[in-house]
């Protein structure tokens, strides 16, 4: 009994104990490949080009050419990474004032895909200067309002273009045109415009780009004022205390405490999110505070790339490819990784049976 049982051991147990153990291995992801930030290809130089490009074409105020010229280029960055372009225009038109060609852009990976993550920026930049000295009534260069979630944007869409079959759900890049020429101190950035317009159109329409059926979207994530020194997100109460929670643990996973604080500030803002929640899904606004924060020039002319931080642009970019690394890798995740403990766990116990057994057969030879 006793040799039959070690041949039996030797010669297959153990074999596929070793192959379950190296098969539910390659199932796991979380334990041992993510939350290792040197493990992630977002790169900063890329997105901080971008802006860089934006504010070439000037102010991206709507009816003005280079507001034009932004849209096509945006559309021509990104439907090199994406599956599919698609553009959904609008217009605008308040009292007697004329009337305002807008477009929101959105870029889609793994349109096969039930389950849509998007991730949205607002591309348009603000008419006027209201909380600037002087110059008030002209329009700023909006590198961090504007262009900084942008170009965050467009390189995240290359990094998720390179490992899409990987993913279980649908990306979505949206960039909302109209989001920043509402009312402040006095002034309007387009006469009567509200804020976020462009987002509010966006879901008037959103059942024509997908199939609210069999189609769902998880999540929308907006990136707000991103490329700032310092940076350092509040907790925005219009956003999901779920998604707020997950993805500061995910930027705090990387090391970022500063910027993924655990006692944030704490303020409402109205944004692009705000016609997504009401729509019924859960959103967040990463934001800085940007009316008591560090970061002073909000609504001014220094609104220009000499206070771009590109190791913010860093943080916001690795923090959200981790986060839809974490929850959207195809496979069996945590799992695979209790599979294999526990097929380590077995063969160690029949390895030392094996040699108990052994040396007892062993002292009975020698008698
Ligand atoms: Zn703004």
């Amino acid at each position: 009994m006793g040799n039959t049982y070690l041949e039996y051991l030797k010669n297959h147990l153990t074999l596929a104990l070793l192959l379950l153990f190296v098969f539910s291995l390659s199932f796991t992801q979380n334990p041992f490949v993510s939350a290792k930030s040197h493990s992630l290809i977002f790169n900063e130089s890329n997105a901080y080009n971008h802006i860089s490009s934006q504010l070439d074409f000037g102010f991206r105020v709507p009816g003005t050419t280079a507001h034009n010229n932004c849209a096509d280029w945006i559309y021509n960055q990104i439907q090199t990474y994406v599956d599919e372009v698609d553009i959904h225009d609008f217009s605008i038109q308040k009292e007697s004032q004329p009337s305002y060609y807008c477009q929101n852009i959105l870029g889609k990976i793994n349109t096969n895909k039930s389950k849509i993550v998007i991730l949205g920026a607002h591309w348009d930049s603000r008419n006027v200067a209201e909380k600037d000295t002087y110059n008030q009534s002209q329009p700023i260069p909006g590198a961090n309002d504007g262009g900084s979630g942008v170009g965050v944007l467009i390189e995240l869409s290359r990094v998720f273009s390179l490992y899409k079959d990987n993913l279980d759900c649908q990306i979505w890049f949206l960039f909302l045109d109209a989001e920043d020429q509402g009312y402040s101190r006095g002034m309007y950035g387009l006469e009567y415009w509200d804020w976020s317009e462009g987002s509010k159109k966006f879901v008037e329409d959103i059942e024509e780009f997908y199939d609210s059926k069999s189609e769902k979207i998880d999540s929308f994530i907006l990136i707000d004022m991103v490329g700032g020194t310092d940076l350092q997100f509040i907790r925005e109460t219009n956003s999901d205390a779920i998604l707020h929670n997950q993805i500061f643990r995910e930027g705090r996973k990387l090391g970022y405490n500063s910027a993924f604080p655990f006692n944030p500030t704490e303020m409402a803002v109205i944004d692009d999110h705000i016609a997504f929640r009401d729509y019924g899904v859960p959103v967040i606004d990463l934001i800085i505070d940007f009316v008591n924060g560090e970061w002073d020039y909000h609504h001014t002319h220094s609104d220009n790339l000499d206070n771009i931080d590109p190791t913010s642009l860093k943080i916001i970019g690795q923090t959200i490819e981790s986060y839809i690394k974490s929850n959207f890798i195809v496979g069996l995740p945590i799992w695979g990784y209790y599979v294999a403990v526990f097929s380590i766990g077995i063969l160690v116990t029949l390895l030392i049976v094996y040699f108990i057994q052994k040396k007892k057969i062993k002292k009975k030879e020698k008698k």
